[in-house]
């Protein structure tokens, strides 16, 4: 190549600006001139012009902030590749075509249409904050689906979080929402149905102060939470036996108010007859003393003495009757009164003092505080071990809905019996709720707690329960708990139940120790 002296490269580069009708910019000619000059062309990097650039680019989600830094970053280091790379990654992490933290590659994985929106930081919060609002609305009695929501929530709002994860917690989340909701609904169901018996009934049966009381009692305590299907179900079949007992005592009790009334009636009538009688017997009395007054002769007087004495001789009589009638009388309302306060008493004994379950004999919720609190004492002052035991019978619902109802209640009221006949004396039996007992075991350690609840289990295996000719065989899971030092009977109760629940989760039909 031949050197050319500067001015005719100058020449040269003009003509051919011309010549390919180029804009004469210093660009353009910059690069012509290095072309017919032979020098190689070096374009200066253009970093400020990159930077107004940068600046202007719209940042609307943390990955466009990411890749403007490191835009910012390759502009320092004049290079041209890293430039390049971080406007392309911009371009990809636009808000409506591109997830933020959540890349195609991610949606891809898990099964997610690639093409659609992936999923943003924004619309995982919003998620977790509707998961989170909704969560009054379904209770809080059941603690593993609140642990469940929490751990949802927190897991939805880490920007970054494991799709995959978050499929698979959102999955087992909409199984429990819908067994939550439906307890929710039956509570409700259950908890208007209540209220709508107390309310009819209470017109008609608040004839005892006292049994208003324990009406309004139960209510609170049904209603004060957490309120749980089993509770509402309890006080359901506690009020059902007040109220009808209630009924039946208060027809005795206005059976003995009439005769009351009656015999007071009667009483009053006797009292003016005698009265008028007395008053005409004095009057008889002043006029047979005017007659042996005015009389001059013994003859005058002996009519009127005879009067006078037929007259106190008939009073005489009279009051006799009467004072033996009213005698009858007196003790006939004796009788009565006596009746009306045994009633009374017999209300007050239903309404607020019941301990036992009609269905099955065996204490009540009451009842068993009642036992819980005196074994207690007891075992503690003799230092000797109590077990608490809860058993749940295996499959009732399905026993209910194939025998009916009344069927189930006899199928209660067989275990109770099977269950007294296996225990011990001092050991006590009680409805804890639907188709739950407690059985309490004084001076028995663990071991030998798991032991009674086993040989109960054979026992139901012998003593078969029967529906007309059919024999069922019924079983049910179990928890024992031996009362700890300091633990109150409520919290061996509750450990018993956790260790039922296991039980059911093993496969039912078993005893676990708690
Ligand atoms: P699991 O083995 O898990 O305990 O199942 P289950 O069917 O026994 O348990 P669940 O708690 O679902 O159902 C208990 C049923 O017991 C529901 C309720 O209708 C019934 N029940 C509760 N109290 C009575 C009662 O006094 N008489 C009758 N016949 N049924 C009752
Ligand atoms: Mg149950
Ligand atoms: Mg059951």
């Amino acid at each position: 190549m031949s050197e050319k002296k500067p001015f005719e490269v100058a020449r040269e580069t003009l003509k051919q600006l011309t010549l390919q009708k180029l804009p004469p910019t210093p660009a353009n000619y910059l690069a012509l001139y290095n072309e017919i000059a032979g020098v190689p062309l070096i374009v200066p990097f253009p970093a400020d012009i990159l930077r107004d650039i940068s600046k202007s680019l719209p940042v609307k989600t943390p990955g466009q902030q990411k890749q403007r830094g490191l835009l910012d970053y390759a502009i320092d280091r004049l290079n041209w590749e890293g430039v390049k790379t971080a406007l392309v990654a911009y371009g990809s992490f636009a808000p409506l075509t591109g997830g933020d933290d959540a890349p195609a590659a991610a949606a891809s994985m898990t099964g997610l249409n690639a093409s659609a929106p992936a999923l943003t930081t924004e619309f995982l919060g919003q998620m977790g904050r509707l998961i989170e609002y909704t969560q009054p609305a379904l209770g809080t009695d059941d603690e593993r689906f609140g642990e469940l929501s929490k751990t949802l929530t927190s897991a939805l709002r880490q920007s970054g979080g494991d799709i995959l994860a978050l499929k698979s917690m959102l999955l087992s989340y909409s199984d429990r929402v819908s067994f939550v909701a439906e307890d929710q609904a039956e509570i409700k169901k259950a908890l208007l149905k209540l209220l709508h018996m107390v309310f009819e009934n209470i017109a008609d049966l608040s004839l005892d102060e006292q049994w208003l009381k324990g009406q309004m009692d139960a209510l609170m305590e049904a209603s004060s939470p957490p309120l749980t299907l089993r509770r509402l179900d309890d006080v359901e079949r506690r009020l059902k036996d007040v109220i009808f007992k209630q009924k039946d005592a208060k027809e005795h009790a206005m059976q003995a108010q009439n005769e009351m009334r009656d015999m007071l009636a009667a009483f009053i009538d006797r009292l003016s007859d005698m009265a008028k009688s007395t008053g005409s017997f004095h009057e008889k009395l002043e006029e047979n003393a005017r007659q042996i007054e005015q009389a001059k002769t013994l003859a005058e007087i002996a009519p009127v003495l005879k009067e006078v004495i037929s007259a106190t001789r008939n009073m005489a009589s009279q009051s006799k009757t009467s004072g033996e009638e009213l005698q009858v009388m007196r003790d006939h309302a004796f009788q009565t009164d006596a009746e009306l306060v045994k009633l009374h008493q017999e209300l007050d004994r239903v309404s607020t003092q019941a301990r036992h379950d009609p269905l099955t004999g065996a204490l009540n919720r009451r009842g068993l505080e009642e036992a819980v609190e005196r074994e207690i004492s007891s075992v503690r002052r003799k230092d000797t071990p109590l077990c608490m035991s809860l058993l749940d019978i295996d499959n009732f619902k399905k026993l209910n809905d194939t025998m009916g109802h009344a069927t189930g209640d006899i199928a209660l009221a067989h275990l109770a019996k099977v269950a007294r006949e296996c225990m011990r004396p001092q050991d006590t039996l009680a409805r804890y709720g639907g188709e739950e007992f407690v059985i309490l075991l004084p001076d028995t350690p663990l071991d030998k707690g798991i032991e009674a609840m086993t040989r109960l289990q054979r026992e139901l295996t012998k003593k078969f329960f029967l529906a007309g000719t059919e024999k069922i065989l019924i079983t049910f899971s179990a928890g024992v708990a031996q009362l700890a030092p300091d633990e109150t009977g409520g919290d061996a109760i509750k450990r018993a139940d956790k260790a039922m629940y296991l039980a059911k989760r093993a496969g039912k039909n078993r005893v676990l120790g708690a």
